[in-house]
């Protein structure tokens, strides 16, 4: 049921953590926990999804914090070359490991931090390009 989402995998993972980080206000103040992965338009800015299944975490997703509205979609299973990792406060926020670096659209490099956003120096450059 999830085969069909690693196609929209946009995010590239961020092989710098030497970002020097600018912070916007909190931006994702919770997560919700789906059973399966919603469509396109069933996601709204400033929510961010997690799809659990059978105990599983399977994909988070969210639409582009810099305002292009693109969905971002990650892995987190294990097993997927890149996958993501979220930590939930105990205030309910997310963080995200590790970065997120769009290779299409916009080519935002961000983390996310305790729900916030956190971007990098070099956001909107090719990632290609960037970490030569
Ligand atoms: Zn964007």
């Amino acid at each position: 049921m999830f085969k069909g989402l690693r196609k929209i995998l946009t995010a590239f993972l961020a092989q710098n953590s030497s970002c020097p980080l600018k912070v916007t206000e909190s931006f994702f103040n919770s997560v919700e926990v789906k059973e399966k992965a919603p469509s396109n338009e069933e996601i709204h800015d400033k929510t961010f999804i997690k799809v659990v299944y059978n105990q599983e975490s399977y994909w988070c997703l969210f639409r582009c914090p810099c305002g292009c509205r693109r969905v971002i979609s990650l892995s987190l299973q294990q097993n997927h070359k890149p996958h993501w990792k979220i930590i939930v406060s105990e205030s309910g926020k997310p963080s995200l490991f590790p970065s997120v670096w769009q290779n299409q659209g916009c080519k935002s490099h961000f983390w996310i931090e305790d729900g916030e956003i956190r971007w990098c120096k070099n956001t909107g450059m090719e990632p290609w390009i960037a970490v030569k």
